[in-house]
């Protein structure tokens, strides 16, 4: 099912408007929803709603901003969503290490995780062999989601260039690109705390041959930051779980302070 994010102030009575430009655009455009799909959305404290695509109102009948009308249908009550939306941009390593990182990434409370093609990768994906791969890794990040006890079953994509993924990742409200060059795990603290519920994070990480120089500096020119994970090496799979655990410690003490907050 589709998920999406929005303020509070978009939820009234039994409406919600979406009506953030990218959000609109990708329902819209890009996905195509029509009348009727059920989608989930969430707010900014995590909890849920089960709605019904209702229609577009266009911007002169929105205050002049496009939206997309959904019906509130169902509010679950447990939640075991992350309250924003992550997603993995893993350069794909050789072996079964995508299966791993794909099963341990959706325990971890992503929202999608797309396979990129970096240069130094050593696994190449024809057209055939890719559908199969990603069939396969879609099943495992399902057993993973109904393991943990998701309310959403993220998406595994098809694999895009490294340019693809930081044009991608450029277009989340916060990009991290994990990179065994950078010095100092201050900035890495920063840009996970300054990291706010409702927002959406991409986070790139390497192959097991790490990144080309140029790939990095790609990378930074697009607005993405680069980050330390320590001192150590760290195999491509213990970096997406040490970068994911962060951000899910960071998102589930905001939404529960939240909460505290409001008692
Ligand atoms: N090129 C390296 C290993 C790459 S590790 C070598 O062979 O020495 C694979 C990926 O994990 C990296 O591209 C990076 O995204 C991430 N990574 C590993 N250790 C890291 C660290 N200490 N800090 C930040 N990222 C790290």
């Amino acid at each position: 099912m589709h998920h999406f994010f929005v303020q509070k102030e978009n939820i009234t009575g039994t409406e919600i408007l979406i009506d953030d430009s990218r959000d609109f655009n990708h329902a819209v455009r890009v996905l195509r929803l029509q009348e009727g799909e059920k989608i989930l959305v969430s707010d900014p404290e995590g909890k849920d709603y089960l709605c019904t695509v209702d229609r577009v109102l266009q911007a002169a009948e929105n205050n002049g901003t496009s939206a997309l009308r959904v019906l509130i249908e169902a509010e679950p009550e447990e939640n075991h969503e992350l309250p924003a939306k992550v997603i993995l941009f893993q350069c794909m390593p050789k072996s079964d290490k995508m299966e791993l990182i794909i099963q341990k990434a959706v325990e971890l409370g992503v929202s999608e995780i797309v396979p990129v093609a970096s240069k130094n990768c050593v696994l190449k994906l024809d057209e055939k062999k890719a559908d199969s791969k990603i069939r396969r890794w879609q099943a495992i990040a399902e057993s993973a989601a109904k393991q943990s006890k998701r309310s959403i079953v993220p998406a595994v994509r098809e694999p895009i260039s490294f340019r693809e993924a930081v044009e991608a990742c450029e277009g989340c409200d916060l990009g991290l690109i994990p990179y065994e060059e950078e010095k100092g795990l201050t900035g890495t603290c920063e840009a996970i705390v300054n990291f706010l519920p409702g927002r959406s994070i991409g986070v790139i990480i390497g192959p097991e041959g790490g990144f080309d120089p140029l790939e990095a500096a790609m990378a930074k020119r697009h607005g993405i930051l680069p980050v330390s994970l320590g001192r150590r090496i760290l195999r491509a799979e213990t970096a997406a779980i040490a970068i994911l655990s962060l951000i899910m410690i960071r998102l589930e003490i905001a939404a529960g302070m939240e909460l505290e907050t409001e008692e």
